[in-house]
């Protein structure tokens, strides 16, 4: 463990990327396989490989309690080191003395998380890391720590880890980059590399892929400038969901690659029974099964109805009845013993129609949807589950603008503008897929900071601080009052309270872990936050429970609208 650190902090050292991946490269190199494997999921700023479903389940309030414990320091001593390196980790590696060191290997280091992972409640938990903590050396404890609160911070993304996989066992990098994909697990990747074999990498189903994601297009012109003929559909309010489905079983990822299956019981059932395996790609929503005013057979609902169907183990009858949800299907990326992701989307688009139609034969129970927005009508006592979601195509900016308004009277958010001769790039934001959505701007931004609110809201944390990625490093860039509902600002009061960093007062610095999407009039170069702009009339749109904190948007992009604003 001690030499990983070391490793970390060479990397650290240096902002040159060839450099990071040369300690990387000579650390694995200079490792056993079996360590050099850990160690790959470690650099990575992950306990465990992505597709496994543990958690270490342990707030930094609790993590901040042990290591002043251990210290001896003061509250206010920590906190004062906590602002100058705005870290737990570097924290715990200044102010933790050199303790009696036991050996600690990395494989070791993984099979105490094991433990903490399955302890149950914050006390065993606690007792298990305060042990581990008071034995290692401060260093070792920097980057435990690091590790456990997800992010070494050292400018080491999993892409440079696997350019080091390439360059330790010399295999080349898009081989290293497609067996990763492909199985989710870095640890996996590397010791296939090592023993030559990374051909052999197969995908696995309930191994959860990388999602495809969109870039913003701020008009329907921009569009399609850069692909002639769009493949369009509406885009949903929902969350989005990969399903991965054998004869027997079905089990769905949310887009942080967590299995969220038990908070939807309702929709394995019609995915059950295909023909051959499958992976769908699609968007959860919540969905009203009953007619709407113009005799339609139903549609989405607002993000904010599926909000209470989020985050739950168990779902009642009752919350099923009075929120249903649909599972609208955008793409199919995996059928047979087939890997579809290279063949362009209008193929895909096909394979997918005719599963589905499939689907819909063989399920008498339940039916799915039809690629028009004449969704079947219900079967009395079963109700559609599983729809293929509509698609149009457009080649002129005024089709857009119609289908456009036609998605908003549908009460959808926009849309997806779609290059139909793209091929399926898990986990990149390139310009194939476009979003064209209802405000002008918005801007995925992490809570950094919170306060406890006035008048009805004196005793609950309502007011945010939130900020955006420069580099490596989270700007503050602006500051919110309202926009979540009564309970969701009581919830929210109750986790960052769990998960303070320094307690200020009024004001709380919080782990920076809570993303939210925020709409705002427009935007200023300021001095009042140290992004150096500031928002018009910010307000939170919603909390976003299936964004990473670095999904979040960086500054390059809060310059772009700048910009754009100041040309119109
Ligand atoms: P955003 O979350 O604002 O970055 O927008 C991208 C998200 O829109 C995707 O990750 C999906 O969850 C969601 N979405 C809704 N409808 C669609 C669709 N038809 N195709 C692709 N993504 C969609």
């Amino acid at each position: 463990m001690q030499a990983f650190a070391e490793t970390c902090e060479g990397v650290a050292s240096t902002t040159k990327k060839l450099q990071k991946i040369a300690y990387v490269a000579d650390y694995f190199n200079s490792t056993p396989v079996d360590s050099a494997a850990v160690s790959s999921v470690f650099f990575s700023g992950r306990p465990f490989a992505v597709w496994e479903e543990s958690t270490l389940n342990i707030g930094g309030a609790l993590l901040w309690r042990i290591v002043e414990e251990l210290s001896g320091k003061s509250g206010d001593e920590l906190s004062s080191a906590y602002r100058r390196h705005g870290d737990l980790g570097a924290v715990a590696g200044e102010v933790l003395t050199a303790a009696r060191q036991i050996d600690l290997s990395v494989v070791d280091l993984q099979n105490r998380f094991r433990e903490i992972a399955s302890a149950r409640g914050p006390v065993a938990k606690s007792e298990i890391v305060r042990d581990l903590l008071s034995r290692v050396s401060p260093l070792e404890a920097k980057y435990i720590i690091k590790i456990m609160t997800g992010d070494l911070r050292i400018g080491l993304k999993e892409s440079l880890v696997e350019d080091a996989i390439a360059r330790a066992y010399g295999a080349r990098l898009k081989e290293v980059q497609r067996a990763n994909m492909l199985l989710g697990d870095i640890g996996e990747t590397l010791k296939l590399a090592a023993a030559g074999k990374l051909a052999e990498a197969k995908m696995r189903l309930f191994h959860p892929l990388g999602f495809m994601l969109a870039s913003p297009a701020a008009t329907a012109e921009e569009a399609l400038s850069y692909f002639e003929d769009a493949l369009v559909e509406d885009k949903y309010d929902g969350i989005r969901a990969q399903a991965h489905c054998s004869a027997d079983e079905v089990r769905l990822f949310s887009r942080t690659r967590d299995n969220i299956t038990e908070s939807f019981p309702e929709l394995p059932g019609a995915l059950l029974g295909m023909p051959q395996d499958v992976i769908l790609d699609g968007e959860i929503v919540a969905w009203s099964y009953l007619e709407d005013e113009t005799g339609g057979p139903g549609r989405a609902q607002p993000f904010s109805a599926l909000q209470q169907r989020l985050g739950r183990k168990k779902v009642s009858e009752k919350l099923m009845q009075q929120v249903p949800v649909a599972y609208l299907v955008f793409d199919i990326l995996y059928i047979g013993q087939e890997l579809l992701l290279d063949r362009p989307l209008s193929e895909r688009s096909r394979i997918l129609d005719s599963v589905l139609e499939n689907v819909r034969r063989q399920s008498r129970m339940q039916q799915a949807g039809q690629a028009t927005f004449d969704f079947p009508a219900e079967v009395p006592g079963h109700v559609t589950r599983v729809l293929r979601a509509p698609v149009s195509f457009a080649s002129a900016a005024a089709e857009l603008e119609q289908l456009f308004e036609a998605a908003q009277a549908r009460g959808n958010e926009g849309l997806m503008i779609k290059d139909p001769q793209s091929s399926y790039t898990p986990g990149r934001r390139g310009k194939s897929w476009l979003k064209l959505k209802r405000e002008l701007a918005t801007l995925d931004v992490v809570v950094t900071a919170v306060e406890y609110g006035h008048g009805k809201r004196i005793g609950v944390l309502s007011d945010y601080t939130f900020a955006v990625w420069d580099g490596e490093r989270l700007v503050n860039i602006g500051k919110a009052y309202s926009g979540l509902t009564d309970l969701e600002i009581s919830e929210m009061t109750r986790w960052f309270i769990e998960h303070t960093l320094e307690d200020q007062g009024m004001r709380l610095l919080v782990e920076p872990k809570i993303v939210l999407e925020v709409a705002f009039n427009n935007m200023m170069k300021s001095d009042r936050h140290n992004s150096g702009y500031a928002l018009r009339f910010p307000r939170i749109v919603r909390l976003r429970p299936d964004k990473l904190p670095e999904d979040a948007d960086r500054i390059e992009r809060v310059r772009q609208i700048f910009e754009a604003q100041q040309k119109s």
